[in-house]
């Protein structure tokens, strides 16, 4: 273990989402020399976003890895320290929490807790075959290779509809495939794709199964309506799945409280069932889930983790 890692930190933060990052602004300009643990995925899930309208601050809208580079450099300028490890096990002893990654071992006073939440799949046959092979779960990283191509996306909310919106830069055609007959999805995201002309809907329906072989990848999706049991192959050569998310909260089973879908419990100060662990983001809200509220609730965090330290804190 390097000398760095031996001494005890006042805050490590586990997870580089708007939520760590915030959280290391708001420690390091407490003077508490945070850590973060990013993991692989640097910028969390919002690195992947195409572009966000909706940060306060951007009215003319910025790319998702543009405001994370931005939320990074802010915390380094202060002294945060990023390290791209991921965090494989915890050991949350109050005032001696001890971290894991795959290089190294923390010793930390508090922690954060910022690992956001991954995308949900539909466990239907195909998808594990054709995962990366026409099947997706982000339109940012994968859009570009279906120019005039036909795809489909699953779901209902904010997330299908941004991603079908996305996708009609690139394919010829869209549909997207939602198993009821109303959309969960804001009214100005609904209407943009509603009235878009290369959209076109799925209503009542479910997928049953992904097409596809081995050279080709993916040649079209099964979908079944479920008031008729009808079936129909869409002749799409790449689905998109966006039918929300589970909590990354694999490490923090039986070492903190969690409800029933997974997510770590925290109180109104942000604080998780263990004295000195705090978590913000999409780890424990399945609410909101937005960048702004993410980076609130890490802010509150580290303000948390500051006066815990000082004495102050629950
Ligand atoms: P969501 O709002 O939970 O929507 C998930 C959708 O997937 C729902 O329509 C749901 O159907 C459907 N679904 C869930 N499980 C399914 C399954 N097994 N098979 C088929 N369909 C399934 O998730 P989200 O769209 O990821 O959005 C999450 C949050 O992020 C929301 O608060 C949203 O507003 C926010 N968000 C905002 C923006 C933006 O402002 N631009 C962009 C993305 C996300 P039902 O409707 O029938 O339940």
């Amino acid at each position: 273990m390097d000398k760095e890692s031996a001494e005890t930190k006042q805050v490590v933060i586990i997870g580089g989402g708007p939520a760590g990052y915030t959280a290391a602004l708001y420690a390091a300009r407490a003077n508490l020399s945070p850590v973060v643990l990013t993991g692989s995925t640097i910028g969390g899930q919002l690195s992947l976003t195409s572009e966000i309208e909706n940060f306060p601050g951007f009215p003319e809208s910025l790319g998702g890895m543009d405001l994370m580079d931005r939320m990074r450099e802010q915390a380094e300028r202060f002294g945060a320290v990023m390290k791209y490890e991921e965090v494989v096990s915890v050991d949350f002893e109050p005032g001696a929490h001890r971290i894991r990654t795959d290089r190294s071992e923390y010793t930390a006073k508090t922690a954060v807790i910022s690992t956001g939440s991954s995308p949900r799949l539909l466990n239907v046959p195909g998808e594990d075959t054709f995962f990366g092979r026409g099947v997706s779960t982000c339109a940012t990283c994968d859009g570009a290779f279906y120019r005039d191509r036909k795809v489909a996306v699953v779901g209902g909310g904010d997330s299908a509809m941004e991603e079908g919106l996305f996708l009609t830069r690139f394919a010829s055609q869209v549909w997207i495939i939602h198993r009821r007959n109303e959309l969960r999805a804001s009214r100005i995201m609904q209407e943009r794709a509603l009235e878009h002309p290369k959209i076109a809907f799925q209503w009542g329906s479910v997928v049953d199964e992904v097409l596809g072989d081995a050279t080709a990848g993916v040649t079209g999706v099964r979908v079944r309506e479920l008031e008729t049991d009808r079936v129909r192959v869409l002749d799409a050569e790449g689905l998109f799945i966006a039918i929300g998310h589970t909590p990354n909260t694999g490490l923090f089973r039986d070492k903190l409280d969690l409800d029933e879908q997974g997510y770590i419990l925290t109180d109104r100060r942000q604080r998780t069932s263990v004295p000195g662990v705090f978590a913000g983001g999409d780890v424990q809200d399945h609410v909101y889930r937005q960048a702004i509220t993410a980076a609130g609730t890490g802010c509150a965090a580290a303000m948390e983790a500051e006066k815990y330290i000082a004495g102050n804190g629950g």
